[in-house]
């Protein structure tokens, strides 16, 4: 096989305890999946359910590099969150079956331009320019669930230079991993490298540079990123 230029490297994140890293395909995204932060948005979680958007897998921050303040914006904001890696896939998955399919979970950064997300909502169109920006994706390092097992609840929180922003529980997940790969595997074909980013919790604000994010999920991990 040839090609008229070379092919884009391929994306892939660290997994803790293994020199393999983790290649990354498709980051998919729930939107409003915590009761708390979706009242905050504006949105009844009893009458709205999640939903999904996606990223661009080369959105993907890894080992702590610093987040470059994206262009187009002055309003970017924070969204911790769990992110569910695959290692398997298939359509119409079961729940019962869906966590086989995982590897491992990280901790990640859904990072928003909001203002940009405002005007999209308002003009009814698309979220691209507000979720898929460069370097919008920062993620920690993986942990195979071979070593922590599938958390379905933990504290998960965001500091932002030292100050506590956003803390919640993956016990408050409206949709479950489970849930959210079997409703997935109904639109799309999940295969190995899928990345899940599974929601935030109250308390997104802006961030401005020279912040540093400190965040983490209990029993997986932390995540650390400077604004830039
Ligand atoms: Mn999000």
């Amino acid at each position: 096989m040839s090609y008229v230029f070379d092919p884009a490297p391929v994306t892939s994140l660290a997994i803790a305890g293994e020199s393999a890293r983790f290649p990354v395909r498709r980051i998919y995204c729930v939107g409003r999946n915590y009761a708390e932060h979706a009242r905050e948005m504006g949105h009844d979680p009893d009458r709205e359910p999640p939903f999904f958007f996606s990223k661009p897998s080369d959105a993907i921050l890894g080992g702590g590099a610093d987040f470059p303040y994206p262009p187009g914006t002055e309003d970017v904001h924070h969204e911790i969150e769990l992110v569910a890696a695959l290692k398997s896939g298939g359509v119409d998955i079961a729940e019962a079956d869906a966590l086989g399919h995982v590897f491992g979970y990280a901790v990640g950064l859904d990072m928003t331009r909001r203002d940009l997300q405002g005007t999209a909502k308002k003009m009814g169109r698309p979220w691209d320019v507000a979720k898929g920006f460069d370097a919008s994706a920062p993620c920690g390092d993986l942990v195979p669930a071979s070593a922590i097992g599938h958390p379905t609840k933990g504290r998960i929180w965001l500091d932002v230079a030292g100050e506590t922003r956003q803390e919640g529980d993956l016990a408050d997940l409206i949709w479950s991993v489970p849930e959210m790969i079997a409703y997935l595997s109904r639109l799309f074909r999940l295969e190995a490298g899928d990345l899940i980013m599974t929601g935030t919790p109250a308390g997104v604000a802006a961030v401005r540079r020279g912040d540093l994010l400190e965040g983490g999920v209990e029993g997986v991990g932390t995540l650390r990123t400077r604004v830039v």
